[in-house]
C-alpha cells in the first residue's frame, strides 16, 4: 500500500501552466505521514491546483508528486486519497444513503462495510433523518455535509479537503473539527486548503502561505498566521519610549495611558513562551514593577478575506 512511507506527499519543483498561464511556479514541499497542514492564500493562490494535482486530477505538470511514494494520478496513489473538490458533485437524484453507497461501490468497499460505514457517518454528520431524501431537496450546507461524509468513507490515510467549511454553519463546522480531529488520532494526514484562519487552527498544526503559485511561507500555523500578545501591567508608570526600547523591535501597543507618555498597561507582540519570559525579565531588570502578564485573545495577521 505504501501507507507505512514517512512522507504522505511530496511536491518537487512542481509547475502547473493552464495554455500559457502559469499556476504553480516550482512547488516543493514535503507533508509527514500524520501530520495536518492548512494551506492558505488570497483567491487565485494556486491553493486548489495544489490539491488537485495530488489529488492526479491535474495531469499536465512538470516536477514529482508522490503520494505514500507512489505516483499522484496512479490507481495505487488515488486509492489512499479522499478528495473534497471546491465544487463536490453529490447525485440530486439520489438519496443521501445511496449518494454514500454508490461511492463506497467505485471505492470497492463490500455491502457489510458501505452500509455500517454510510450509517455511522450521515449520523455523525447529522444527516441520519434526511438519509433517506433525495439530495435535491438538501440545502448548500447539507450537501456539503454529505460531501464530507462522502470523502470520510473509504477511510483514507490522507485527507485533501478544498474548503471543507464552505456553506457550513457553525454546527457543521464543529462536527467537521471533532470529526477530522479523530482522524488525525488515528493517524490519517490532512492537508486542508482554506480562508478562514479559525477553522485552520482548529484541525491544524502547519501552515503554508501560497501566493501568485508559489509557497510564500511555511511554518507553525500559530505563530505565522496569528499575531500572539500579552497585556502587561506595571504597579506604577513609566515612559513608554523606555518600554519600546526593552520590548526592542516597536511592536508595543498602547492599551491605556496614565499621564502623558505614560503607562501602565500596555500591549505586546510576541512569538512565543520564550519570548515572553525574556520580555518580563527586560523589564524587571529595568527596575520596572511587573504586576500582570496575561495573554490577549491572538487574531491572524492578515486578514484572508471571509471568514464564513
Ligand atoms: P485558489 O484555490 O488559491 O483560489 P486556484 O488554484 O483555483 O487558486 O487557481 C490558481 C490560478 O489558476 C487562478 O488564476 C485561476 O484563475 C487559474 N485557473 C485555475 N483553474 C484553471 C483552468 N482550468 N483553466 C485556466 N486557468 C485556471
Amino acid at each position: 500500500m505504501g501507507v507505512s512511507e514517512r512522507y504522505a506527499v511530496e511536491l518537487g519543483d512542481v509547475c502547473v501552466k493552464y495554455g500559457s498561464k502559469t499556476v504553480l511556479r516550482g512547488v516543493n514541499h514535503v507533508f509527514h505521514a500524520g501530520s495536518s497542514t492548512a494551506i492558505l492564500g488570497q483567491n487565485g493562490a494556486g491553493k486548489t491546483t495544489i490539491l488537485r494535482t495530488i489529488a492526479g486530477v491535474v495531469h499536465q505538470y512538470s516536477g514529482w508528486v508522490k503520494v505514500f511514494g507512489l505516483e499522484a494520478g496512479t490507481v495505487g496513489a488515488k486509492r489512499l486519497i479522499g478528495y473534497l473538490p471546491e465544487r463536490p458533485g453529490v447525485y440530486e437524484r439520489l438519496t443521501a444513503m445511496q449518494n454514500m453507497l454508490f461511492h463506497a461501490e467505485l471505492n470497492g468497499l463490500d455491502t457489510g462495510t458501505a452500509l455500517s460505514r454510510s450509517k455511522a457517518l450521515l449520523e455523525a454528520f447529522g444527516l441520519a433523518e434526511v438519509a433517506h431524501d433525495r439530495v435535491h431537496t438538501f440545502s448548500k450546507g447539507m450537501k456539503q455535509r454529505l460531501a464530507l461524509a462522502r470523502t470520510l468513507l473509504a477511510d483514507p490515510p490522507l485527507l485533501l479537503l478544498d474548503e471543507p467549511t464552505s456553506g457550513l454553519d457553525p454546527d457543521g463546522a464543529n462536527l467537521t473539527v471533532s470529526l477530522l480531529r479523530e482522524k488525525l488520532e488515528q493517524g490519517s494526514t490532512l492537508i486542508v486548503s482554506t480562508h478562514n484562519p479559525y477553522f485552520a487552527r482548529r484541525v491544524s498544526r502547519d501552515a503554508l502561505i501560497v501566493a501568485d503559485g508559489s509557497i510564500k511561507s511555511r511554518g507553525e500555523l500559530e505563530s505565522l498566521v496569528f499575531e500572539r500578545k500579552v497585556r502587561i501591567r506595571l504597579l506604577r508608570g513609566v515612559d513608554i519610549g523606555l518600554i519600546s526600547r526593552l520590548v526592542g523591535d516597536g511592536s508595543t501597543h498602547l492599551v491605556s495611558q496614565g499621564g502623558s507618555g505614560v503607562v501602565s498597561e500596555f500591549e505586546v507582540a510576541v512569538g512565543d513562551g520564550e519570548e515572553i519570559a525574556q520580555t518580563v525579565e527586560n523589564m524587571v531588570r529595568a527596575g520596572l514593577r511587573v504586576v500582570g502578564v496575561e495573554p490577549v485573545e491572538s487574531l491572524p495577521k492578515q486578514e484572508e478575506g471571509d471568514h464564513t
